[in-house]
């Protein structure tokens, strides 16, 4: 049986930042108690269809999921570890925001059975803040680490980089910084322009360039480089730890493992016991989504049956992102077909020629090189 990791969606901000294209909302006032009423009765159904399983991991994402109630976490993860056997070694994360509203409320986080915590810092120089339109300053940003390090046994924070104008040298020496304040795992986001957001306005008018093509590889790999001297590894192309210090709960989707996500726009994949996996989604508005939940007891809008092929294309997209690549053996039992009619084997067999794939002890992963170009790598080589 398939181990659980268990998503939820927290959907509301203080405010929304303009590079952000999450499901993210600001509202003056949040019904707290209708939405944890809400987000148990969609644990409860899907922990009914999903029957009892071993539970690795619980993942408070957002949204900001600070800004919930201590109690409500703390009521959240009672349900999940009582339906579902928790591993020994449950991982219970929860995104916040480094401001000092939220950290007043880390020890009760704690308190509830939070065990690590995913800080947004994002930069750690004051213009870039203001930029990216974060909420709180570098101070308020260290201040949130330190504690979070007192408070939490594992400490994980985002940074955004390849940001306008951000000179190799400058971005070297922030990195340097922030690594230094000794997480055990970090999130390094190249910015990107998301439709709909208000980047993607400004953009579209010149207000700003980003660094492109060569100058945004450069960064990729000098953030590879700084991370690497204080012991961090690439196990993600966004994502950097000590080794054993891995987000269990995000290995869950890039090694394609079976995930439950509650709440406003949440998505899942779960394994039915007669081997159909089934893909749902939940209605994004949050007051839609809390309406559907009080009516119906879940807010599922889309739910299929994945066939063969997009078994394996969703397994290779989560599994080529990762440092460990795919092994052709899960890819075919995940998928329902062999690992050899899933890809072009003639196409494979280029790219591993051309330096973009490589076979490592039976597993299959992207190089440097490949990394840099997954997009474009995924669909010649599928069938
Ligand atoms: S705090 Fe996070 S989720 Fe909320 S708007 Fe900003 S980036 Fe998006």
């Amino acid at each position: 049986m398939e181990p659980l990791a268990l998503y939820i969606h927290w959907p509301f901000c203080a405010a929304k930042c303009p590079y952000c294209d999450f499901n993210s909302h600001v509202r003056d006032r949040v019904d707290h108690a209708a939405f944890a009423q809400a987000l148990r009765a969609e644990l409860a159904r899907e922990a009914a269809r999903a029957g009892r399983r071993p539970l690795a991991s619980i993942f408070f994402g957002g949204g900001t999921p600070s800004l919930m109630l201590p109690e409500t976490a703390a009521t959240l993860i009672e349900d999940a570890t009582r339906l579902f056997d928790p591993l020994p070694d449950l991982e219970i994360t929860l995104e916040a925001n480094p401001t000092s509203v939220e950290l007043g409320k880390l020890r009760a986080f704690r308190a509830a059975g939070v065990n690590r915590v995913s800080l947004g810092v994002q930069a750690l120089e004051p213009a870039a803040l203001a930029f990216l339109g974060r909420k709180h300053d570098t101070a308020e940003a260290i201040r949130a680490l330190e504690f979070a390090r007192e408070t939490f046994p594992r400490v994980s924070f985002d940074l955004i980089y390849a940001r306008p104008g951000q000179a190799e040298a400058a971005w070297r020496a922030e990195l340097r910084r922030a690594l230094a304040l000794a997480a055990d795992h970090l999130s390094l986001y190249q910015l990107t322009i998301e439709p709909g957001t208000q980047f993607a306005t400004l953009h579209a008018r010149g207000a700003f360039r980003l660094p492109e093509g060569e100058d945004a590889a450069r960064l990729y790999l000098a953030t590879a480089e700084e991370a690497a001297r204080f012991g961090l590894r690439p196990y993600e192309v966004s994502n950097y730890a000590q080794p054993g210090a891995e987000s269990r709960h995000n290995l869950a989707y890039w090694r394609y493992g079976d995930y439950l996500g509650i709440g406003a726009g949440a998505h899942q994949r779960l394994t039915m016991p007669d081997g159909t996996l089934l893909a749902a989604r939940r209605h994004r508005a949050p007051e839609e989504w809390l309406a559907r939940v009080q009516r119906d007891g879940h807010a599922v809008t889309e739910e299929e049956a994945l066939v063969p092929r997009d078994r394996v294309r969703e397994a290779l997209i989560m599994g080529l992102r990762l440092s460990e690549g795919v092994d052709p053996a899960r890819i075919a039992s995940r998928g329902g077909l062999p690992f050899d009619q899933a890809v072009d084997p003639a196409m494979l067999e280029a790219l591993v020629e051309e330096g973009y794939l490589a076979w490592r002890d039976g597993r299959l992963a992207a190089t440097e090189a490949g990394l840099l170009r997954l997009d474009s790598l995924l669909p010649v080589l599928l069938r």
